[in-house]
């Protein structure tokens, strides 16, 4: 099946589903009430025998569940939305929102506010203002689009997305976030590929579970790679998903062999309803020293949080880095500025 006919015969109700799986009755219920879209690619569906790849698409009534210090936009990135679909945290580095559609959605996503909800452009047109305001501001270097999931827009529509930026003198860096490799793999085309290639860019690849590794993926990653596309990877920790070493450990091997440089490991944002999926801190800093103390350093990631309300990632590899008042963990960001993460 063809990457279109993959998406358009995405998985998005309880009976589709469980000719795939069995569902408990919670699991239909959550199915039924979600107010956060659901919708899984045929492909990766049939995937699902592994428990802890279903754990992260299979709508829980724990989502609807709101925990202390959880917030719908918990990296305050609202707080520094430019355009409609820019936003400008870092002095030198903006976040280009340019889709909210994605193959498969995570439950644990920390933009559930946005996708699978209008946003969508269309048309490189719809971006103008955004490229106006990258123009118009030389100190940003770095480009990071996102969504959502790009590399579900057309070629064509990438390609003048991508041409369009690179006119921008002062940018010296673009990226690409995408979890296409990994839930739509066919996706990765020769003409894809091409058009990466040709504007220079650089894909960070969201990645869970070595599950996720299958011969399409790695087909897909080695397609990417012999076209000359630097690759690395983010992997949310997730509770009872990949929260201990052995599964880190093959799933980060297991990307090095696909030219994917594992490169963050990320404590989940506090986003509503995730407390079911978040570790603690400790157990984050346990993870990435036994890590450090036993991978090949090309293997190992860096470990970090992502200051809640906007203070950027801090990298953490000691207890020493952290304070615990009750429920929350305090740390410092790059500025030594005091931040907060909502801890269990
Ligand atoms: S692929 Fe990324 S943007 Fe889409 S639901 Fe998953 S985490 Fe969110």
């Amino acid at each position: 099946m063809g990457w279109k006919q993959q998406l358009a015969g995405r998985i998005t109700t309880c009976a589709q589903l469980e000719e795939f799986v069995d569902l408990s009755d919670d699991e239909r219920e959550a199915l039924d009430r979600s107010e956060f879209p659901f919708a899984i690619t045929p492909y990766y569906a049939g995937l699902l025998g592994n428990e802890a790849l279903r754990r992260t698409v299979i709508p829980s009534l724990l989502e609807s569940v709101k925990g202390v210090g959880e917030l719908d936009d918990p990296l305050g990135e609202e707080n520094h939305r430019v355009t409609p679909h820019l936003i400008h945290t870092y002095p030198d580095k903006v976040l280009f929102l340019v889709t909210s559609f994605c193959a498969t959605y995570c439950r644990y996503c920390t933009r559930s506010r946005l996708v699978g909800r209008p946003l969508d452009a269309g048309s490189v047109s719809s971006f103008e203002e955004s490229f106006i305001y990258i123009e118009q501001h030389p100190e940003i270097r770095d480009v990071l689009i996102s969504g959502g999931d790009p590399l579900l827009l057309s070629d064509s529509v990438i390609d003048d997305l991508l041409a369009r930026i690179r006119e921008i003198p002062h940018v010296r860096s673009v990226r690409i976030g995408s979890k296409v490799p990994a839930v739509l793999p066919m996706r990765i085309t020769q003409e894809l590929c091409a058009v990466l290639r040709r504007h220079r860019v650089w894909l960070s690849l969201h990645f869970t579970h070595a599950a996720e590794l299958t011969p399409e993926t790695r087909s897909a990653c080695r397609k990417l790679s012999d076209h000359g596309i630097a690759m690395v990877s983010q992997t949310v920790l997730l509770k009872g998903v990949n929260d201990h070493h052995e599964a880190l450990a093959e799933l980060f091997y297991g990307l090095l062999e696909m030219n994917v440089k594992p490169y963050y490991l990320l404590q989940c944002d506090p986003v509503s309803g995730s407390a079911h999926f978040r570790t603690s801190v400790e157990k984050g800093i346990e993870l990435i020293r036994s890590l450090h103390g036993n991978l090949s350093g090309l293997a190992v990631p860096q470990y970090v949080i992502d200051a809640p309300g906007g203070g950027g990632k801090v990298p953490l590899l000691s207890l020493e880095q952290v304070r615990r008042t009750g429920g929350d963990v305090r740390f410092d960001n790059y500025e030594g500025r005091e931040y907060r993460y909502p801890d269990l």
